[in-house]
């Protein structure tokens, strides 16, 4: 089936893609990937997205971009784009073994949660290991938890969690945060919460049966460890983008993502756009990843009037 428009992902950049090539009358096609909605699916609050001055969940607020892209005329395929092929035209995008055609290409698959690369922290993810405190906070009532990372969303996290947790300790591996002044200042004034600085984790202990049960931190300054009981470890150390369909076809930078240029969404290969976290290792905002996905479908839009 040949589309005018398909856009791999759906969260703000791509549902934002949706809803302005759908009101271009280019009927897009959205492959909504495996996070539906994307990241802002697994947050608490959103409160910084102008239009909701008391704030909004952020599901709710996935499933509003959603319906709006839908009533002008943007389908959405709760499915998994497993390969592409963008060396010749029309494009093509496969779902295992379905192929679909497209005239052009806008990539939204967004970015996901960074790992500390510790075997434990493979082994014991979804076991007292996790990166989402909305998803799991409520599992960890009357404990102590390790929230590690020192930005707006360590933070964030770790304020949320409070919820549930009788203790949170901040396990950040410099001297000083990197997340907002706003977001620290919350953070100071929960009693709940500690901060440990130059720490990095080790080692998680603990076992699928038991959970986790403790880890090594280590000191950076003196290099020193210690063990520390806890019951959880949260990661909240970031992301990286999620490009590995486009790996060796398009143009990325040396972290990974997406290269766009011109002050455009345009990629390296003229038909296919990028938009959102994919290409956006600044901001990485709700707000920004609509705005960019906006600039997309109005850059398909003119990239296939000029073809026609
Ligand atoms: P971030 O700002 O990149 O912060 C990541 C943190 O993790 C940094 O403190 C970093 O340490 C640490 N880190 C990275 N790799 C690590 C490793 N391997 N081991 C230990 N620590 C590591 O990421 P973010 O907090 O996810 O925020 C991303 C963007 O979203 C930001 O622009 C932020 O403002 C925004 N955001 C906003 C809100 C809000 O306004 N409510 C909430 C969440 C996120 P260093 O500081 O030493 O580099």
């Amino acid at each position: 089936m040949n589309r005018k428009v398909i856009i791999i992902g759906s969260g703000p950049a791509g549902l934002t893609a949706a809803l302005y090539a759908g009101r271009a009358n280019l009927n897009p096609l959205v492959f909504e990937g495996n996070q539906p909605g994307g990241q802002l699916t697994i947050t608490t609050d959103v409160e910084n997205y102008p239009g909701f001055p008391e704030g909004v969940q952020g599901p709710e607020m996935m499933d509003l971009f959603r319906k709006q892209a839908q009533r002008f005329g943007a389908e959405t395929q709760l499915k998994n784009v497993t390969k592409v092929d963008l060396s010749k035209y029309p494009f093509k995008v496969w779902v295992n073994q379905d192929l679909f055609t497209g005239e052009s290409i806008i990539i939204s698959t967004g970015a996901s949660a960074r790992m500390l690369g510790l075997e434990s922290e493979k082994e014991l993810m979804g076991y007292g290991v996790s990166t989402c405190a909305t998803c799991d906070g409520y599992f960890f009532q009357n404990k102590k938890l390790m929230v590690v990372g020192g930005g707006d969303s360590a933070m964030e996290e770790a304020i949320f969690l409070t919820k549930f947790a009788s203790e949170i300790w901040i396990v950040h591996r410099r001297d000083q945060l990197r997340a907002s002044k706003i977001m620290q200042d919350r953070m100071e004034k929960n009693p709940k919460i500690q901060v440990h600085w130059n720490s990095v984790i080790q080692e998680i202990k603990g076992s699928r049966e038991s959970g986790v049960k403790e880890v090594i931190v280590e000191d950076t300054l003196t290099g020193k460890t210690r063990e520390e009981s806890c019951d959880g470890v949260f990661l909240a150390i970031g992301h990286i983008p999620n490009v590995s369909l486009f790996k060796d076809i398009l143009n990325m930078d040396k972290n990974g993502y997406i290269i766009t240029k011109d002050g455009r969404t345009s990629t390296s290969i003229p038909g296919v756009f990028a938009c959102g976290d994919v290409q956006d290792h600044v901001y990485r905002q709700a707000v920004t990843a609509a705005g960019s996905g906006c600039q997309a479908a109005i850059d398909a839009e003119h990239y296939l009037e000029e073809k026609s």
